[in-house]
């Protein structure tokens, strides 16, 4: 397992997969790696790939906005990341390929923060994560407890904007993020 500031510079200079072709920059992650509560994401879209941090488009604005009303802060209370560090030309999904030469690097982020909530924004990174029988539409909502952890798979906030009336079960979900937060803060 690699160290915080050894496994950036690898994803920095990482050509593992095509998607190195098509990023401007990296986006590592972001908030606080010493809280126990991550968020992760499928892949950088336009703004996050043009500045290097996740969710700071239409999207991740939307997201953090919620948690910000539920006094839940980046810099303070969470840390967030996705799946693929770079990003796929116009927003694909990322193809399997590419999401398993990015994993390794998830998986590192993961066991030094060792968080005690995960939080899936979305199919890929709930089929990444919790595995392939998964369903966003059946399971968004559910805790999901392995090995000491809760992970709880969501709409991912772009879906949002394609759908309004997911707006009701999304807020539905991030209370209930902060809910589990708030009982599980002793050990955060
Ligand atoms: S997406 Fe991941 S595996 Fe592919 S080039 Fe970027 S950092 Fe490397």
């Amino acid at each position: 397992m690699l160290k915080w500031k050894e496994l950036y510079d690898e994803c920095l200079n990482c050509n593992k997969c095509e998607l190195k072709n098509s990023r401007n920059n990296m986006v590592f992650g972001e908030g606080n790696p010493r809280s126990r509560l991550m968020f992760i994401g499928e892949a950088p879209g336009a703004d996050e790939d043009r500045l290097g941090r996740p969710f700071v488009g239409r999207a991740g604005m939307l997201l953090t906005k919620g948690l910000t009303a539920l006094d839940l802060i980046r810099e303070r209370d969470y840390y967030i990341c996705n799946i693929c560090k770079c990003r796929p030309e116009n927003n694909r999904t990322p193809n399997e390929v590419e999401a398993e030469a990015c994993l390794p690097y998830l998986r590192n982020q993961v066991a030094l923060i060792k968080p005690k909530i995960i939080i899936c924004l979305g199919s890929t990174a709930m089929k990444y994560i919790l595995g392939s029988d998964w369903r966003i539409t059946r399971d968004r909502g559910k805790w999901i407890e392995r090995k000491g952890c809760y992970i709880m798979p969501t709409f991912h906030p772009a879906a949002l904007f394609r759908d309004e009336s997911k707006k009701i079960l999304f807020w539905q979900d991030l209370k209930s993020v902060k809910r589990k937060f708030d009982e599980l803060r002793n050990d955060l």
